[in-house]
């Protein structure tokens, strides 16, 4: 079978690899599709990786082909989703429906493995998941699907943890609308009715922004944080998610976050949030979580918006043998919403 992997720093191939065998607990599935994550380019680039030929690919769907002996509750052909998320499910962490902090499988600074970013992933014909990690996807189109693993899953946790900031007077701020903000948007509008603004550096992305529900767009630079404090009487935004996590996007939520607010880091584009005790920038109050992925709950919620019809991936497809190509429109930053490896 086909397998996109990483095999040096910056370097990827498609190579020709067996089908893998499963043990009596695992499912071997027939990919119908592998969103391409920013982190996938992170990765690639990463100065150190644990496991050079690992296949990339940690957003994937497709159908069910064979089943270990101890494998219940699943038929060939069911098209299913594989969780990012391998958490063991029983510490305590897993126990308090905090499986994306799992502390058996991961650790203080190491999330549980994901497929992709550890285990082999789905940028193949073919991946191997124990039955644990598979959500049936019911009528959702596999091909598709993928994205909804952590592309959705991701914003869905980070804005499930600042609910408490999202009434319907709040105003929210969604920074950086590619692959996980198009999606954070549309979660943020079918499940508040707070005013959502959305900050892009890409005039294309601002008006899928605008498309896709947001209230208000505003370019990325360095009047943002101003536009927004004009938008709420000086005062500031009471939630803001950072999909991008560049310096420049950290400074804007930082300057424009309002007292108490919910303050979301989840890009990794490597800035930093300074943050003291006496002199520093951030108001009162303001709670920072550097947000990971998402619990099983949190994905369940998703399928569940998805299924109903309420939010949907913007898929751009390319072929897998077409893989690479997808890496570098993803770099150049020319994907319209979520690029997929379709096999
Ligand atoms: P993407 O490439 O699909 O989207 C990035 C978006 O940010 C694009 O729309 C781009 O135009 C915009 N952007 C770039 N520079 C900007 C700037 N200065 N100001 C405003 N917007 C800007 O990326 P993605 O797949 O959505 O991933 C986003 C980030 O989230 C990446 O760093 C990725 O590694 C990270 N990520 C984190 C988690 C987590 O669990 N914390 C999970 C998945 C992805
Ligand atoms: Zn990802
Ligand atoms: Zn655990």
């Amino acid at each position: 079978m086909r397998a996109l992997k990483i095999i040096a720093r910056g370097q990827l191939r498609i190579d020709d690899v067996p089908i893998p065998s499963i043990a009596p607990d695992e499912v071997l599935i027939k990919v119908a599709g592998a969103g391409l994550c920013h982190s996938d380019l992170h990765v690639m680039h990463a100065p150190t990786l644990l496991r050079y030929g690992m296949t990339l690919g940690h957003e994937t769907a497709g159908f069910v082909t064979e089943m270990g002996a101890d494998v219940t509750g699943f038929a060939e052909g069911d098209p299913v989703l594989v969780c990012l998320v391998w958490a063991c499910g029983e510490c305590r962490p897993c126990l308090e429906g905090r499986d994306n902090v799992c502390v058996n499988n991961g650790g203080r600074l190491r999330p549980p493995p994901a497929p992709g970013l550890g285990p082999d992933g789905g940028m193949a014909d073919y991946i191997v998941s124990k039955a644990r990690y598979l959500e049936p996807l019911g009528d959702l189109d596999p091909v598709i699907a993928g994205p909804l693993g952590d592309a959705a899953l991701t914003p869905m946790h980070a804005i499930n943890g600042a609910r408490h900031r999202l009434g319907p007077d709040a105003t929210v701020v969604a920074i950086g609308i590619g692959g996980l903000g198009h999606m954070g948007l549309q979660i943020l509008k079918a499940t508040t009715d707070a005013r959502v603004i959305a900050i892009d550096s890409s005039p294309q992305r601002l008006a899928a922004a605008t498309a896709l529900g947001a209230d208000i767009v505003i370019p990325s630079g360095d009047d943002a944080a101003q536009a927004i404090l004009d938008l709420t009487g000086g005062y500031g935004a009471d939630a803001i998610f950072d999909f991008v996590g560049l310096q420049a996007t950290i400074d804007i939520a930082g300057n424009a976050i309002a007292p108490d607010g919910a303050l979301r880091l989840v890009g990794l584009g490597g800035g930093k949030l300074s943050m003291g005790i006496s002199m520093q920038p951030l108001p009162w109050g303001v709670d920072v979580r550097r947000s990971y992925g998402g619990t099983r709950a949190d994905q369940r919620q998703v399928l569940d918006l998805a299924a109903a019809g309420t939010i949907g991936v913007d898929a751009v497809r390319y072929s897998l043998d077409d893989g690479l190509q997808a890496f570098a429109d993803l770099e150049a930053g020319v994907v319209a919403g979520r690029a997929i490896l379709v096999p």
